[in-house]
């Protein structure tokens, strides 16, 4: 594991160790640039790590955090007049990379960090993250792909993928984007780590009683679907993911959120206590 070393030392500067995959996915070149969104006392050394890491430091900008008023996410804005920043976005590239000395990283970010441009061209459209989750979680009709599956941090701190936010959980594009990083994740999660995160990828999410539930233990035979109830089950309340305003009509409803690896289930079963009991349910 040769980034083990960049994911502890991210942990003790308080930096989200995910943020791993990001750094090391430009270190290894799988992509040219990078940019890390940190908190201004985490400047300094976030600085070292990126060097320490064999990436040169591109440029960066202060800016301010502001809560996001339709989800779960925060906004980042540039500072005007004599605000005081709040947070630092530091562009990094890897030390083999030739860089114009005029190059600017902030003319077209989403370009220059590789993301999809229809990912893109959504996120700088937006403003707010609301759009973003009722596409993931309300868009009727749609395969999510569970390669992006950026719901599971609702209930898991890891990610496969550099943290961006793709246009829809369906963009082949973005689909695409995340498979090029797979390559690297052996060289910064364990088997165990990687296990548990393909656990909470692939497990089922279902909408109920406002709760968003997921349930790393299933079971898929002939298109029934069983979800177990036990300790690793867990929920997070929808009003605290996504404002009302987006929500569909969910009445008593069980909504089934509708992932690749449970596209054809026919039959939703819930498992508690060696209990089985079937579920009406609608897939979204
Ligand atoms: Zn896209």
């Amino acid at each position: 594991m040769k980034y083990l070393n960049l994911k502890e030392s991210l942990s003790e500067c308080e930096i989200n160790p995910r943020f791993s995959i990001d750094i090391a996915s430009v270190a290894e070149g799988v992509r040219d640039f990078g940019l890390l969104h940190i908190e201004i006392y985490q400047k300094e050394k976030t600085i070292e790590i990126l060097q320490r890491t064999n990436c040169n430091i591109i440029n960066f900008r202060d800016l301010k955090f502001t809560k996001d008023l339709e989800s779960r996410e925060g906004m980042l804005y540039d500072i005007t007049g004599c605000e005081k920043p709040t947070h630092c976005e530091i562009w990094y590239c890897s030390i083999n990379k030739k860089i114009d000395p005029n190059f600017d990283p902030f003319i077209n970010p989403g370009e220059f960090l590789g993301y999809p441009k229809c990912c893109v061209s959504k996120y700088e459209s937006t403003s707010g993250m609301g759009l973003f989750y009722k596409e993931y979680l309300f868009s009727d009709n749609k395969i999510r792909y569970n390669e992006i599956n950026r719901l599971c941090t609702l209930f898991f701190p890891n990610l496969f993928m550099p943290d961006f936010f793709p246009c829809s959980l369906s963009c082949e594009e973005a689909k695409e984007f995340s498979l090029k990083t797979q390559s690297i994740i052996n060289l910064i999660y364990t088997k165990e780590e990687i296990k548990e995160t393909y656990r909470y990828k692939l497990a089922p999410i279902l909408l109920t009683s406002e709760k968003l539930y997921c349930f790393p233990n299933f079971k898929l035979e002939n298109q029934r679907l069983t979800l177990i109830v036990d300790n690793l089950t867990q929920f997070v309340n929808l009003r605290s993911v996504l404002d009302t305003k987006y929500w569909p009509s969910i009445d008593g409803k069980n909504l089934l959120v509708n992932f690749k690896n449970i596209e054809n289930t026919e039959k939703l079963f819930i498992e508690s206590n060696g209990i089985v009991e079937e579920l009406k349910f609608e897939l979204i």
